[in-house]
């Protein structure tokens, strides 16, 4: 028997999947063992070798048969697995700057390992999920968490950029101006832009630039006695149940994803758009109302266009683990190892 590993190492824990020959994953749901990044790269890689052995028993299958290792982190790092040497929030040991991930692993574990960041990780399991390995498709991923993740999968493979930022769709700058009802507003991201699409469309957006603008236009709303960082958490369950103000601020994230949505159609010309994470983690009705505002959003688009369809992507909590396994499976087919 012959499996390649998809490893999630995420801010507290790493999560593990199996992919046997036959595209099955041989693990449903979660299989987590604790990654104590916080204590540097020789614990954490040591973490992740012992994880993975759990896995594989777990799965009734011995080490030896797993060939190769997709592995997923949080960035910011190179598309060859290089960590920035400025640190970042999950990686903040200083021996960790600069550190190859990817290498240090392929090392710990004698096998070749493979690199995504957990947002293209994500986009790849979206994309597979669709189109299965082998694809020669094109699709545009864009994951709504506290920030605003994404990948782009072009003809089959995840566009990881020069400097590994490729995807990074959430800093693509949209004429928000043109949605209606929302003048006067100033939509800043963290990265220093104005109206870009995490700007509008993630949790930071809700907390940040949604609720204080749409709060004074519904006096005496419930959200208005929270503070905001509580109150964004509240805003899609409360849309989900048709509160007027949260299902306003969901409409104007959905119309700026059909913006951005737009803009992507005309770059890629792509066979299916995807969109995940917590803000589609509701009902069907409320999956459904939210894909209809998108399209209500876009521009009117050329005939051939106007089907491409909105995918809502499956298994959130094991999406990163099972695109890190695609990717392992890609270089286990390469490289003649399946
Ligand atoms: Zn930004």
């Amino acid at each position: 028997m012959t499996v390649v590993a998809g490893v999630d190492l995420g801010g507290t824990a790493i999560n593990y999947t199996l992919l046997d020959q036959q595209e099955r994953f041989l693990i449903d749901g979660l299989c987590e063992h604790p990654a104590l990044s916080k204590q540097g790269p020789e614990v954490c890689l040591q973490q992740i070798a012992d994880g993975l052995k759990i896995a594989c028993e777990r799965a009734g299958v011995g080490m030896a048969n797993v060939v190769t290792v997709g592995l997923d982190t949080p960035g910011p790092a190179s598309a060859a697995g290089l960590l920035s040497a400025q640190g970042s929030t999950n990686f903040v040991h200083a021996d960790w700057a600069g550190f190859d991930i990817r290498g240090g692993l392929a090392h710990k574990l004698g096998k070749p390992v493979s690199y995504l960041n957990d947002a293209n990780a994500a986009a790849l399991w979206g994309h597979y999920a669709i189109f299965g390995a082998d694809s020669r498709h094109t699709s545009i991923s864009i994951i709504i968490g506290t920030g605003n993740g994404g990948g782009i999968i072009l003809d089959g493979n995840v566009v990881k950029g020069k400097n590994g930022f490729g995807g990074e769709l959430g800093h693509v700058l949209i004429p928000y101006q043109s949605i209606a009802g929302t003048s006067g507003i100033n939509p800043l991201c963290n990265c220093g832009r104005t109206g870009d699409l995490e700007s509008l469309c993630s949790l930071t957006a809700i907390e940040r630039n949604l609720l204080p603008y749409f709060l004074p236009r519904y006096p005496g709303h419930e959200l208005a006695k929270l503070d905001s960082h509580q109150a964004a958490k509240l805003v899609r369950g409360l849309a989900d149940k048709g509160d007027a103000l949260c299902k306003e601020i969901f409409r104007m994230q959905a119309h700026a994803l059909g913006l951005f949505f737009d803009e992507m159609v005309n770059t890629f010309d792509p066979d299916a758009l995807i969109v995940g994470g917590g803000a589609l983690e509701a009902s069907t009705e409320f999956q459904r109302w939210f894909i209809n505002e998108i399209r209500l959003g876009m521009p009117a688009q050329r005939e051939e266009q106007v089907d491409i369809p909105i995918h809502v992507i499956p298994n959130g909590d094991t999406a990163g683990a099972r695109g890190a396994a695609i990717e392992a499976y890609k270089l286990a087919k390469d490289s003649g190892l399946l």
